[in-house]
């Protein structure tokens, strides 16, 4: 199964929203800040999302949220009883394209790739 290592949680998207300052005044932008305690002593910034656009508290949650979707999809990876292949009559070595197992398997895999 592919591993992909995240920064432990928590992750955190409540950081205060920061106005990003460029060398041209006018092109200022305000960004949403998503935390995590990478040094361990403190929270250090992993990533910011332009306020402007719509959602952008959404897709900053998104981010957040990283380290348990991982860890979801890493059980449903793992999980026999996730597999749903017979319910499509597929009993193939692997599972079909349909199965969360496989999907769990892929996106994984996505994830992992450098
Ligand atoms: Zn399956």
């Amino acid at each position: 199964m592919p591993h992909t290592t995240l920064i432990p949680e928590p992750w955190d998207d409540e950081g205060f929203t920061i106005l990003y300052a460029t060398a041209d005044e006018g092109a200022a932008m305000t960004m949403i800040e998503i935390r995590a305690n990478v040094t361990g002593s403190g929270w250090n910034t992993i990533a910011f999302i332009e306020a402007i656009w719509p959602d952008a508290r959404l897709h900053a949650r998104l981010i957040a949220s990283a380290p348990r979707m991982l860890e979801a999809l890493r059980a449903i990876a793992a999980d026999p009883d996730a597999c749903t292949c017979h319910t499509r009559g597929w009993y193939g070595e692997l599972h079909d394209t349909q199965c969360p197992v496989r999907i769990a398997l892929d996106t994984l895999s996505q994830a992992a790739r450098t």
